[in-house]
Parts: C-alpha cells; structure tokens; sequence
C-alpha cells in the first residue's frame, strides 16, 4: 500500500491546531478545515473544492447553504428568533400544522437535537406504558437493538452495544433490553412481557455501516408490536426526509411508526431542529410543565423547517434520492475492486466495507478521495458511507465514481 504523500497546508495546519489546543478531543476529524458550502460541493481554507459524500450524517439532504433555506432563516431572523414557550410565537401552530399533516399524525413535539427528540419519545412511551397499557410503576421497558446509534446522553448511551459510547460513563439507566437487530425471532421473544411499552428501531442502522435489515423486518416487527399492545418508535432521524429513496424508510414496507423521530435534515443543516410525532392517545400523555426545552419550537426553527420540508417535495428529493442511489451501487459494483467487500443501502444512504490486510486501509482511502475533491469518513474502521447532499445529479455520481476509482489505486 501506498501512503499518501499530500502535506497539509500552513493555512489548514493553523486552525487544526487551534481545535487541538482549545477544544475537547471527542472527535477524530479529517485533516481538512472547511468555509464555505454550496449544493454538493464543500470549499476549504485554500480554496479547494471536495464533494460532500456525508452531508453531516444526512443533515444537508436538500444541499449545503439552499438559498431558499437560507433566505427563510434570514427573513425570520430579522422578526422574532426566540420567546420560549412561556408564550406563544405566530409561527409555532403554522408549523405544527405543516408538519403533523405532512406526515400525517395528530400532534408533534419539537425538540433540537435528535438524541432529545429520542428522550422525548421514551418518555412518551414511557408514561403511555403507565397511563394507557396499565404497566406497573417504573416497571416500563423499551426493547432496542444491538448496534443501535440513538444519540449521546446518558440514558440513550446506557443501551448502546459500542463499549466507546457507554465505557466508564456509569451508572447506566435501567429499563432496556437489547437484541438482535433484524431478528423478528428475539424481537417476539422480547415482546412477550407484560411491562414492555415500546420497540426503538432505525429503519436502518445508520452510524452501524449503513446495515439494511431483510426485507419485511420492519412490516413485520410492527405487526408484533400492535399484537403485543407495544409501541413501535421510528427513529428516522438519519434515515428519514428522502434520504433512502421514500420520504421515510418506514415507506419502504408502508409501516406508520407510533411514535416517529426526526431531526437532521429536518433543518437541511441550518440550526439543530427534531421532532416526535404521535397521535393524541400518545402525545397528551404528557401534561403542561412535564416536558420541554427553552429552545424547543422556536419561531426561527419552525420557519427553517417549514421550508425545508417544502424544499424535499418541490425538487421530488425522495425520487432523486431512489434513481441516483441505484446508479452509485450500480457504478461501484462495476468497479470490480478487489478492496471493496460490499456495497449496500437504499437510495442514497450508502456504505462499502473495504477489505484489506491493513486495519488503516478505509482511512488511507479517504484521506486519498479527500486530495483528489471528495469527503467520505470511515465508519467502525473499514466502512465508508457514501450519502452525498440529495440534489447532486447523474452526471456528479459519475465523477464521483471516478474519483473513488482513482482513489482505490492508493490500496494496491
Ligand atoms: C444522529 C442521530 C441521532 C442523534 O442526533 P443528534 O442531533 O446528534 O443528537 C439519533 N439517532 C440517529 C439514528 C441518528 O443518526
């Protein structure tokens, strides 16, 4: 294998090691320092041009810097940003109304960030189990799976499997019980036990290499669910908004979660925004003063995400995201490459698995796609997702087919 020669500039060199001095050390980024994004492209300190192909985590599915996201940010900026939810706001119900007829439920709750937006919908199944299904006090569990990816805090680290989310960061919170992924077998086993409120799924494990479970999983975990009186809890907040060719995954196997998370691309990458769907038996479990968030709702939140729900349908993200990803894995498999092992997802959520006898092999790759204009991160060591901004166009994924091509030389 070849190492890659490319020194980083002074210039990006000057503000990696203002990170490195003054900030926490909680992430391993790519040595490349960005200014400026535009559609598919992101521009760095030098001026170099790179394809997004991570779109942060499926944040920017509707493009970096949409102007007409961005003008409905600035428009609303200069009104009102902020009144908390002491009071009302004139944009609040407008945009709960878009958005629970968009997807089609009673009401919605929003929230920031998507592990909040995961907190809330525990505790909506939570106090459905006590309210409604008539489980014992804090008896209450939630089956999730192994592998999972549902944030960061420290009650939804407590059920992850990945001993560098949870590791020494104790005392765990009671009240989940992990199985397998993609397994309906475990999944009933599971279910049958009176105290169980809610199933957490992704439709497909995103930060877990982009793993797609067989098809019919999610149809049938539902159908288990309704006949055990258990809620199924949709987290889409990767997997929704046309990232996997449907505006949710969930429509792939026409599933209509109970509880529905989104986040993410729900902003299209402007501010964090998320949000819980739910119908009433579920949402007006929770009562004035039991939950919230300062930010929560903002009016300059409801704008952005008005728009950017808008922006998904108007430029028909959900089929662009369905062709353009069939042509990816068509034109990756076509590759041939000795070093790729697998290349799976739906639409354009993507990842390869490299195979290699060196450990670093899915790093070096990026680092070469990274000097030759493309930004990819590597996933649990040798997967690499390729999820670029929905409104690249055919003729982009040929080129970028080429640079991954080109970059794949790097491995022999
Ligand atoms: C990113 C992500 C989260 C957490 O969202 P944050 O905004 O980082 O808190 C939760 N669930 C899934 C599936 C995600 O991809």
């Amino acid at each position: 294998m070849h190492t890659s020669i490319a020194a980083t500039s002074a210039n990006t060199q000057y503000f990696i090691d203002k990170e490195e001095q003054f900030g926490a050390h909680n992430y391993h980024p790519l040595p490349v320092v960005l200014q400026r994004g535009e559609g598919v492209f992101m521009y760095d300190v030098d001026g170099k041009r790179y394809y997004d192909f991570l779109s942060g985590y499926s944040a920017v599915n509707q493009g970096h810097c949409h102007p007409r996201i961005v003008a409905s940010l600035i428009e609303q900026a200069q009104k009102l940003t902020l009144t908390s939810r002491a009071f009302h706001n004139n944009l609040l119900g407008e945009y709960e109304e878009y958005i629970t007829q968009y997807f089609g439920y009673d009401k919605v709750l929003p929230m920031n960030t998507g592990v909040e937006a995961v907190e809330t919908a525990i505790k909506l199944a939570r106090r459905w189990g006590y309210a409604v299904k008539g489980i014992e006090d804090n008896k209450a569990k939630i089956v999730v799976c192994a592998e999972n990816f549902h944030g960061r805090t420290s009650t939804v680290i407590s059920f992850s499997t990945d001993p560098s989310s949870y590791s020494k960061f104790g005392p765990y919170m009671p009240g989940f019980k992990v199985i397998p992924y993609n397994n309906l077998e475990a999944l009933k086993e599971a279910l049958n036990d009176k105290d169980v409120c809610g199933f957490l799924v992704e439709p497909i494990q995103g930060e877990a290499g982009v793993v797609v479970p067989e098809e019919g999983y999610l149809s049938t975990a539902k159908q288990y669910c309704a006949e055990a009186n258990v809620l199924f809890i949709g987290d889409e907040i990767q997997t929704g908004l046309c990232r996997t060719g449907k505006m949710l995954a969930c429509d792939h196997e026409n599933v209509r979660p109970d509880i529905l998370i989104l986040g993410k691309a729900l902003s299209g990458g402007m501010l964090p925004v998320s949000a819980v769907l739910a119908d009433d038996q579920i949402m007006l479990g929770i009562k004035p003063g039991e939950h919230g968030s300062t930010y929560g709702g903002n009016p300059l939140a409801c704008a952005v995400a008005i728009t950017s729900l808008q922006i998904l349908k108007d430029e028909q993200l959900a089929e662009r995201s369905e062709k353009l990803g069939a042509l990816l894995r068509e034109e990756l498999a076509k590759l041939n490459s000795p070093f790729i092992e697998t290349i799976r997802g739906k639409g354009l959520l993507n990842a390869i698995v490299i195979k290699h006898s060196n450990p670093e092999a899915a790093w070096e790759l990026c680092m070469e796609m990274k000097e030759n204009g493309l930004l990819a991160k590597p996933t649990h060591g040798d997967k690499i997702r390729f999820a670029p901004p929905l409104v690249i166009t055919e003729e982009q994924i040929h080129e970028c087919v080429g640079i991954i091509s080109k970059s794949l030389e790097i491995l022999k």
